[in-house]
């Protein structure tokens, strides 16, 4: 299975079934997905990362994110 650090925490976190994987109803094995913030920033962040993030994050709420 392939795998991606995230961005913000570094973890390796495996990707399961490529871009479909993500939307489909089994959500086992894809532990995170790529973001695109509002400033036209992409970042992939696992699933706990994504949860901490602000309703509107930017990409300083991402950096942030790896220093808590
Ligand atoms: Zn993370």
């Amino acid at each position: 299975m392939a795998s991606e650090p995230c961005e913000a925490c570094g973890e390796a976190v495996p990707i399961g079934g490529g871009i479909a994987g993500i939307w489909s109803s089994d959500p086992e094995g894809t532990g995170g997905m790529t973001l695109e913030l509002g400033d036209g920033t992409e970042h992939f962040l696992c699933f706990a990362c994504i949860e901490g993030l602000p309703d509107e994050p930017t990409a300083e709420d991402v950096a942030e994110l790896g220093t808590r």
